[in-house]
């Protein structure tokens, strides 16, 4: 019962109520009717005790006693309820006996209203003349109650009937109310799967429905909205990622990059050889470098000026980096007229053979703007295997040592450090 819906809670509810109310009106108006009835029997039966009293004493003083039988037997046709009448003189004796079903029992009720006597007395002496008897029939009080019951099993059926049709009705509704909620809750903005149109009813569903359809179209709308919105901004988002991806790349390629030679810089240099220290130490394998300085080239700047100079520079830095096979191998401008050459899983003989062939290759590069001067170098190269003693600076050191020791024994040449 608890769990019952909303809808069977109310119509079991307008059930009871109108069944428990129709009972009571039902009740009180039967005990009006018979109550009414019963005072109307009791007047009648009073008045007619009455009204017959005179005569059948005056009958009984003149020794009428025909008359009196006649009289009683005209009272008996005239009124179909009397079901027995005795009339008795002074003394006793039956003077009229009157029995309408000698074998059925009197049923009496109520004996105010069923039985009436009455002492007979003589007019002018007033001595008592006898008694009159008069038993009434029940069947009118039972055929009124038998009617009030049909009236109100008559009722009983028809608000019955009524309340079928109301809660047939009632289900109507709220089976279109409940269909409507189901309808809501499956809606989903993503799929658009709005399917409800408007409802042409007047009552207050029609209404329900038809604010749900204008609110299910503005939202699908709205979604339809929020997707070119979100395309949009998809499109937009991926267009700005690429953009920054790209000014990234680079701002990464300058921050690693000198800008006149186009080779790594130094800041480049120091971050790729930390990590190749860090490969090597684990692989358990050598790094070499080579330091390398351009020979008297001041010389050439106070000679063919700062431009040319920086011409010098480009080539003697596009050419180191020509010179190089490996993919792991790097050269980064460490100074001004200073380059670097870090090579991986390479002892000094090979650096030593690398910066051979750089050398070589420079003595064959000629400047035009130098009346065909060549430049040289001086190399310094260290190299060791990577113990935990050995650091990334000792070697660098070494390098720089090697290349001071060229340049101390005259420049143009190769000097790895033992
Ligand atoms: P050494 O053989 O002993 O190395 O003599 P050097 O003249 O090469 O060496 P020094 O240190 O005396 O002079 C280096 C010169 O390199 C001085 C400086 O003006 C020049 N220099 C450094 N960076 C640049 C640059 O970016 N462009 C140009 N044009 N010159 C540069
Ligand atoms: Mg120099
Ligand atoms: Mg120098």
């Amino acid at each position: 019962m608890l769990k019952a819906s909303f809808s069977t809670k109310i119509i079991l509810a307008i059930i009871f109520f109108t069944l428990f109310v129709t009972a009571f009106e039902r009740y009180l108006l039967s005990e009006n009717i018979t109550s009414q009835f019963k005072k109307s029997k009791e007047s009648k039966n009073t008045l007619l005790i009455n009204t017959i009293s005179p005569i059948l004493s005056l009958n009984i003083t003149l020794g009428l006693d025909t008359s009196n039988v006649e009289y009683l037997k005209t009272i008996i046709n005239q009124n179909s309820d009397i079901e027995f009448v005795e009339l008795l003189d002074q003394n006793g004796k039956a003077l009229f006996h009157f029995v309408k079903n000698p074998d059925a029992h009197l049923n009496v009720i109520d004996k105010c209203i069923n039985i009436s006597s009455k002492i007979l007395y003589d007019s002018i002496t007033q001595q008592k003349v006898g008694t009159v008897l008069i038993h009434y029939s029940n069947e009118d009080l039972n055929q009124l109650i038998k009617k009030n019951k049909t009236t109100t099993l008559q009722i009983f059926a028809l608000i019955t009937v009524l309340l079928l049709l109301f809660i047939f009705f009632v289900r109507r509704s709220f089976r279109d109310l409940r269909a409507l909620s189901e309808y809501v809750l499956s809606y989903n903005p993503k799929l658009k799967n709005v399917t409800l149109v408007p409802s042409s009813r007047n009552d207050e569903i029609g209404v329900i429905q038809n604010a749900i359809v204008s609110l299910l179209r503005k939202i699908d709308n709205n979604a339809k909205e929020l997707d070119a919105i979100n395309h949009t901004l998809e499109e937009k988002v991926l267009l700005r990622t690429a953009e920054i991806e790209i000014v990234n790349r680079k701002l990464q390629l300058l921050s690693t990059t000198d800008p006149l030679t186009e080779i790594s810089n130094r800041r480049h240099f120091e971050q790729i050889f930390r990590e190749m220290w860090e490969l090597a130490r684990r692989k358990e394998t050598q790094i070499a470098l080579i330091m390398c300085d351009i020979d008297h080239f001041k010389h050439v700047n106070d000679t063919y000026g700062h431009q040319i100079g920086d011409e010098v520079l480009i080539s003697v830095a596009q050419n180191i980096k020509k010179s190089l096979k490996r993919s792991t191998d790097l050269v980064a401008r460490y100074g001004g007229e200073e380059f670097i050459i870090v090579l991986y899983d390479t002892g000094a003989k090979g650096a030593f053979d690398i910066a051979a062939g750089i050398q070589n290759n420079l003595k064959n590069l000629k400047f035009e703007t130098m009346k065909n001067r060549s430049i040289t170098l001086s190399f310094g190269v260290s190299a060791c295997p990577i113990t935990q003693e050995f650091n990334g600076d000792t070697l660098i050191n070494n390098a720089d040592k090697a290349l001071y020791s060229a340049k101390e024994k005259g420049r143009d040449r190769i000097i790895v450090h033992i």
